[in-house]
């Protein structure tokens, strides 16, 4: 499964080309908080509660109809003051799905329920790329974390490539503000005046 940190990285890039590079930090930390809030069943493992029960790991908060009804909570609580509830809920929406698309891609046993509370079964894809669980990472030291295959794969496919996309929308972003303001600005008269002079 991703991590919570790898979840949190993939939807960075959506929320600033949904916002054309500027995307405010507080947007894209709700929306990390979106990606991230389906692992909350990980606390099941706390209370013992069996994988395949309706709360427990990948249970009914990796379904559609939670990240619906999450998407609608965060962007009412994100835009309350603000328009733009709609485009806050679309992305938060789209943030909190793909947590259930990358762990459905991951290379691991427990399948994830996206059809609850209608339909009980657990899917996986059959193509599943992203490496496993941290499970194996329990009892590790803190050298054989930060060398675990997981951690490295994590880190280098999916945490870095997702950071390199999102900031080159926001490079695009600043480039293309200079470039206008380089072009376009008109200067004052007043300064076009005192030019001619000269
Ligand atoms: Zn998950």
């Amino acid at each position: 499964m991703p991590t919570p940190l790898a979840h949190a990285f993939l939807v960075w890039p959506l929320v600033e080309a949904a916002s054309r590079g500027r995307a405010k930090p507080s947007f894209v930390i709700f929306a990390a908080l979106s990606a991230v809030l389906p692992d909350i069943d990980l606390l099941a493992y706390v209370f013992n509660v069996n994988e395949s029960e309706f709360f427990g790991h990948r249970g009914f908060t990796h379904s559609v109809v939670f990240a619906f009804l999450a998407a609608a909570a965060i962007a009412f609580f994100y835009a309350r003051k603000k328009s733009g509830w709609l485009k806050a809920f679309l992305v938060f929406l789209a943030a909190s799905l793909s947590h259930s698309f990358f762990d459905a891609l991951s290379d691991t046993a427990v399948g994830v329920a996206f059809f609850l509370p209608f339909f009980e079964v657990r899917l996986l894809f059959s193509w599943r790329p992203i490496a496993g669980s941290l499970k194996t990472l329990h009892d590790a030291g803190l050298f054989e974390i930060i060398t675990a295959p997981l951690v490295l794969f994590e880190t280098f496919r999916l945490i870095l490539p997702a950071a390199a996309i999102a900031l080159s929308f926001r490079f695009f972003a600043l480039w293309k503000t200079k470039r206008f303001y380089k072009n376009f600005s008109p200067e004052p008269a007043m300064f076009q005046e005192e030019k001619r002079k000269i």
